[in-house]
């Protein structure tokens, strides 16, 4: 194992830290009770940012004794209210315990819970070159990130995070409502292994405070070089029929290209759509592993795939070679932008590609005049590979035979524009899915959500008609499982939110 001595120890500052407590009189406050999306801005008593384990464990107890609810934030990307809820009195600021080191007393990689992926890669790579195939967002947060499974860049060769998943360090509250630290690790003998298979993809807010997570013993490799492309069919030149083959070619492609052993395991790629009242089109953006044999030539026949019959050229940018750091800690576009910071997601798992029938509902609802936002879109992402070697039971993450992400999204400002963006992403969302009760059931072409892409329309009847619960859109069959965990490690539920696992 090579690396600086300085990697190899948790950094000193990481106790040195803190705590400190923002009220709401505090300048810091407006900005340390909302995340990422701006529908949500918390009303708590006080935000305590933490620097250690220890300064976790008392802001737990000292909340538990005033009798307020807690919630823990890590890198503030929630989709949901789950942290800015109304009803959480202390949010817990993990942002500043952010170490990445070799933990040479555990054999593994620790990363703090307030770390960035940015600097998970940048510390890894500068460190080790090794790497975690995590989120292709530097600003997301390992606190929230890992636990709900964690997927990016490098996930159709090394499969998601949890797959690298060694142990948790985790505050949890006993049912005497005394706050302490448990480490939880795979080996086959612990007594907590339940609680660190809960953490393998049960998702954020549900058992306790990770403060660290253990990452290992060997991580990936990432390649030294990405060939960077992008193909644009510009929504001037497109008519349904062409739109249709575009989405059609797509889902194709990765049905017959997603097993663990294709060539294109090196490839991370999605096609975006945005509204037709933005200037853009059609849009893929690809990477791909440039060390991969012939190169070249795949990139270019998976290019002619997606553009097969269609009869339009793309505009094409690239391949351009990229070093793995500097893309991967890019934080180009696809968030929207600095003001329009309101957003809805919504996603599902493809096992197969669109049907034409998803495919005229998606033309229809991206299309329409009744809607103009160039901030809202349709994305599907390339998936499967090295994921789907692992059995639905081993993690978590149950979802393993998927070739697509797909994600419905909308950005916007304007609160008052609210019920209008959300009453066009619902609606789009419950039309692709109106076979199966507005959402995307287990079956043989879709298998549920993702939990890292929380949606709380899965749990409300008026949107999901499918007669089957939200949690099985999740967890499929492991959720018994999680309500154990749930009941043995929080029986009081003092980590809860809309879509939390009930005992
Ligand atoms: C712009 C953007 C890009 C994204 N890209 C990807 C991607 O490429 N791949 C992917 O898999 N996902 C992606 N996501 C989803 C992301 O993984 C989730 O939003 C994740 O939960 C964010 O974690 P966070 O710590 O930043 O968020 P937070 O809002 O801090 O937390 C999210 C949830 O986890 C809980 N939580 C946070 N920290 C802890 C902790 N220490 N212990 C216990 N619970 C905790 C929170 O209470 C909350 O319920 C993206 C999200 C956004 C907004």
């Amino acid at each position: 194992m090579a690396g600086g001595a300085a990697l190899f120890a948790p950094p000193a500052s990481a106790s040195s830290f803190g705590p400190i407590s923002v009220r709401p009189d505090d300048i810091r406050y407006p900005d340390l009770v909302r995340g990422d999306n701006h529908r949500f801005v918390g009303t708590p008593d006080v935000v305590r940012l933490v620097g250690s384990t220890d300064q976790v464990v008392r802001a737990v107890s000292e909340a538990m004794r005033a009798g307020k609810r807690i919630a823990v934030r890590s890198g503030g990307h929630c989709f949901e209210d789950f942290v800015a809820n109304p009803s959480v009195r202390v949010v817990i600021d993990m942002s500043p315990m952010n170490g990445v080191y070799y933990d040479t007393s555990r054999g593994a990689f620790a990363v703090e819970a307030g770390a960035t992926l940015g600097e998970v890669y940048e510390t890894l790579f500068k460190g080790w070159g090794v790497t975690l195939p995590a989120g292709a967002w530097p600003t997301v947060g390992a606190g929230g990130h890992i636990l709900g499974g964690g997927y990016g860049m490098l996930s159709r060769r090394h499969g998601c995070v949890v797959d690298h998943l060694y142990g948790v360090e985790v505050v949890v509250v006993d049912a005497s409502g005394t706050a302490r630290t448990v480490v939880a690790t795979r080996e086959p003998d612990d007594p907590n292994r339940d609680l660190w298979w809960a953490h393998t993809g049960g998702g954020g807010g549900n058992f306790g405070i990770v403060t660290r997570y253990w990452l290992g013993p060997e991580l990936p490799r990432p390649p030294a070089t990405l060939l960077y492309s992008s193909l644009v069919w510009p929504w001037s030149g497109l008519n349904e029929a062409a739109f249709s083959r575009l989405l059609h070619n797509f889902g194709t492609w990765y049905e017959r290209n997603s097993a663990p052993g294709s060539p294109y395991t090196g490839l991370f790629s999605g096609m975006g759509v945005p509204h037709r009242s933005s200037s853009g089109g059609v849009v893929v953006g690809t990477h791909f592993d440039a060390a991969t044999p012939d190169a070249a030539r795949l990139l270019a026949d998976y290019h002619a795939a997606l553009g097969d019959g269609v009869p339009l050229q793309p505009f094409v940018t690239g391949p351009t070679p990229m070093p793995w750091l500097y893309a991967a800690s890019w934080r180009g576009g696809g968030d929207g932008d600095l003001i329009a910071r309101r957003f809805k997601f919504k996603a599902a798992y493809l096992r197969k590609g669109l049907s034409d029938g998803q495919i005229a509902t998606a033309y229809r609802y991206l299309t329409t005049p009744d809607y103009h936002n160039p901030n809202a879109l349709f994305v599907m992402i390339g998936y499967g590979g090295q994921v789907n070697t692992v059995a639905p039971s081993a993690t978590a993450v149950a979802q393993r035979d998927s070739a697509i992400k797909s994600a419905y999204q909308v950005y916007w400002a304007d609160p008052a524009e609210d019920d209008r963006h959300l009453t066009w992403i619902r609606t789009f969302y419950r039309d692709m899915y109106a076979s199966t009760g507005g959402v995307p059931v287990p079956d043989d072409t879709t298998d549920g959500s993702y939990i890292n892409y929380p949606d709380a329309d899965l749990a409300d009847l008026r949107w999901n008609t499918s007669g089957v619960p939200w949690h099985t859109l999740y967890y499929k069959d492991n959720y018994p499982r999680l309500q154990r965990v749930k009941a043995r490690w929080d029986p009081r539920n003092v980590f809860q939110h809309t879509l939390s696992i009930r005992a």
